[in-house]
């Protein structure tokens, strides 16, 4: 392993000449045996902070996101080690590489709390299940066996003591304040990561009318003397600008300072859920390495994420820059098709309708995570992404320079699909593959589909990441799989599909009936800084 500098700033010191490279527009040189990997900021070049201080902080304090300064590259080599190794044991040496502040011992302790244990069901946090659809390689990379049977439970059950960590480290012995905007399935992932851990507290916002019914039941039953829930009278965007006026409000900041508190950040802008993102990734390939998959070396594969604020497709597109051979990046939206514009054309504009989907968790219309890519692809121009989020605040629009635009078309495919094609394609996977998918994964396999029949790349392996159970939307996905709309409640919907498919009803959903409501309030998004402030009093 060594490490590859990425960006222009913080490694002036000894940073020579930079070579572009092909494929990432990031900088190649290699440094070998760094003691110590810094993090600098997307709209700051002179900050320069150790991991635990990134992680702590969660935003920079000019509202730009941390970055890393050099990224480790693996070899073929290094990946084969990785690939004998239990997936515990890959995030260890990963984020070892990273978390160059942490001891391995630290990092271990993460890890074990984390993952080990029953935490994750069936033993392997992200395994990987081939469906052979007719002459398509298609490995599922199931991402939902944890607590809250949704992806985000893979970085936010080890978030919490990785900020744990890092606030000791800084010498901090104020409480973390964790704010969470959530689209639907971050806050409960971030209410059952933080809960009941000492020295945090966890407020989540969420929109009334954006999240589906299990998701919002899953929420406002959350046990635990540390959190607290409070729906949005508005869409996601409202709930996640919100957050982050809140966090660069100096007042509320002097406030919190005041009784001893600091902000955090548990949404995927923090550094710390992103890290964790990585690992599954690599794992991944490794999986296809260990069972005799991979050819030959060096042998690519497509990756397909279903995208919302672009952490998941970001911690992919690490990993590619890390060394893992990876064909395309594939950007799967739903109607809000931001993304997909803006990788296609290189202008983004959220100046369009918000939709409200059946796949709520990427119903997003700005990506926050879309900042660290333009941070890399620029070649840490933190004056430029600076401008581009100015522009994107005030008229809801920039576009890219013409370089980057083709940079964007090397790296990412991207298409959407609607919910009618999402349903039809949970119809199909079940008919055809006998395999239950939930909405968001839909979404990724649909366009998985068009890529193909685009390209006609049929012969690169391809991990569809799956991204929540099925059994988060029971309503949506019952209907889709019998092709008309199902009568009862969410729980006899439950029961129908598992009588239906033949497939376990997860533990934490099932558990959900009959629980006790403790959250009902909501407020308007102008009224968020009040909630906080009444929660922390
Ligand atoms: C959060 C979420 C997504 C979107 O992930 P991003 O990292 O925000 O792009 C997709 N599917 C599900 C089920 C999610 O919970």
């Amino acid at each position: 392993m060594y490490y590859t500098i990425v960006s222009g700033c913080c490694q002036e010191s000894y940073f020579v000449s930079s070579e572009r490279d092909k494929q990432g527009g990031s900088a190649i040189q290699q440094k070998k045996g760094v003691v110590s990997l810094k993090y600098t900021s997307t709209r700051d070049e002179a900050k320069s902070v150790s991991a635990a201080q990134a992680i702590s902080q969660g935003i920079s304090g000019e509202g730009g996101l941390f970055v890393p300064c050099e990224l480790p590259h693996y070899s073929y080599e290094d990946l084969t080690e990785l690939s004998k190794c239990s997936y515990e044991e890959r995030a260890v040496r990963i984020l070892k590489d990273f978390l160059t502040d942490f001891s391995e011992t630290e990092i271990r302790e993460c890890v074990v709390n984390a993952y080990g244990g029953n935490k994750f069901s069936g033993g392997h946090p992200a395994p990987l299940t081939l469906q052979q659809n007719g002459e398509l390689n298609m490995y599922m990379l199931e991402l939902w066996h944890g607590p809250t049977c949704a992806f985000k439970d893979m970085a936010l059950q080890i978030l919490p003591h990785l900020l744990t960590k890092s606030l000791e480290k800084i010498h901090s012995d104020k409480t973390a304040v964790i704010l969470v905007a959530t689209s639907g399935d971050t806050g409960k992932a971030a209410l059952e990561g933080f809960k009941d851990v000492d020295g945090t507290r966890v407020l989540v916002f969420y929109p009334e009318n954006g999240v589906s019914p299990m998701q919002k039941l899953q929420m406002n039953t959350q046990e635990g003397s540390n959190v607290a829930v409070c729906a949005i009278e508005g869409n996601f965007d409202d709930a996640q600008t919100g957050v982050k006026k809140i966090f660069t409000n100096e007042a509320v900041r002097a406030q919190l300072e005041a009784r001893n508190m600091m902000f955090s950040s548990a949404n995927s802008i923090n550094w710390g859920r992103l890290l964790p993102q990585i690992v599954y990734h690599i794992s991944a390939y490794c999986d296809l390495m260990a069972t005799g998959e991979m050819d030959y070396e060096g042998e690519e594969i497509n990756i397909v994420v279903p995208t919302g604020n672009f952490g998941n497709i970001l911690a992919a597109y690490y990993a590619k820059q890390m060394g893992l051979p990876v064909h395309k990046l594939i950007c799967a939206s739903n109607a809000n098709n931001v993304l997909t514009d803006f990788l296609r054309t290189g202008v983004y504009d959220r100046n369009r309708p918000f939709h409200t989907t059946i796949s709520p968790s990427m119903d997003i219309l700005v990506s926050s995570n879309l900042e660290r890519l333009l941070y890399h692809l620029t070649n840490g121009n933190s004056q430029k992404v600076s401008e581009w989020m100015q522009q994107l605040s005030e008229t809801g629009r920039y576009e890219v320079d013409e370089d980057i635009k083709r940079t964007l078309q090397e790296l990412f495919w991207a298409g959407f699909c609607d919910d009618e094609a999402t349903k039809n394609t949970v119809h199909e996977m079940f008919s055809v593959e006998n395999y239950l998918i939930d909405p968001h994964t839909a979404v990724a396999a649909n366009v998985y589909k068009q890529y193909v029949g685009n390209t006609g790349d049929v012969k690169t392996p391809t991990v569809v990441v799956s991204t929540a159970s099925p059994y988060k939307f029971p309503g949506d996905v019952l209907s889709a799989v019998t092709g008309e709309e199902q009568p009862g409640d969410e729980f006899q919907q439950i029961m129908q599909l598992a009588f239906i498919t033949g497939t376990p009803v997860p533990p934490p959903i099932g558990e959900l009936q009959g629980k006790e409501i403790r959250f009902e309030n909501h407020c308007r998004p102008d009224g968020m800084t009040e909630a906080v402030l009444a929660m922390v009093r």
